[in-house]
């Protein structure tokens, strides 16, 4: 992969502590996809930290739909703009975003690990009595070793996000209905 080029620099009040915080702006290609933003945010003052990802193309909002049905559909590459949320629903997994979420770029494969190391965290957390955290990690686990068929949903409500594949499918949410009734 290349190196990111920054684009722009510029000053927005920082979401922490309201004082001046910098935004950096860097274009990124990604091989066999195009160009991608990242900006990353730095503020002086707090230390607060955020980094946003998103397609260049900003389209409607829309549901990302992706099944994982077979080997090797672990490998499609995913996109996650800051202000979406990603569901599985087979797993009921949601992440919502949150006001400080950050965008990533990471790979199927990469969510699930990721999954499993917080859903861990959290069946430890809450200790032993806790079946259900169980039942999704055991599920987790079983999707990263390709056992288990699984959907991978993000709705996208920034028009941002992607998953790269010729397998996904896109559904348009209406602005007003807020996800509720998409339509096709
Ligand atoms: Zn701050």
């Amino acid at each position: 992969m290349s190196e990111p080029v920054k684009i722009a620099e510029y000053e927005v009040e920082c979401p922490v502590c309201s004082q001046k915080a910098l935004v950096e702006d860097y274009i990124h290609n990604v091989p066999y996809y195009g160009d991608i933003l990242i900006s990353v945010l730095t503020c002086d003052k707090c230390g607060f930290r955020k980094r946003d990802i998103g397609v260049l193309s900003i389209s409607e909002p829309r549901k990302i739909i992706y099944k994982v049905e077979k080997p090797g559909d672990e490998r499609a590459l995913l996109i996650r703009a800051g202000g979406s949320r990603v569901l599985i629903p087979e797993f009921n997994i949601e992440i919502s975003p949150g006001p400080f979420s950050q965008g990533f770029i990471t790979t199927i494969e990469g969510l699930i690990m990721d999954l499993i190391e917080k859903t861990s965290f959290l069946c430890e957390s809450r200790g032993e009595n806790d079946s259900e955290c169980d039942r999704v990690l055991d599920l987790l686990n079983k999707a990263k070793d390709g056992l288990v068929e699984y959907t991978v949903i993000i709705e996208d409500y920034p028009g941002r996000s992607d998953i790269v594949s010729n397998k996904t499918k896109y559904v348009r949410i209406e602005k007003e209905e807020s996800g509720e009734k998409p339509r096709l």
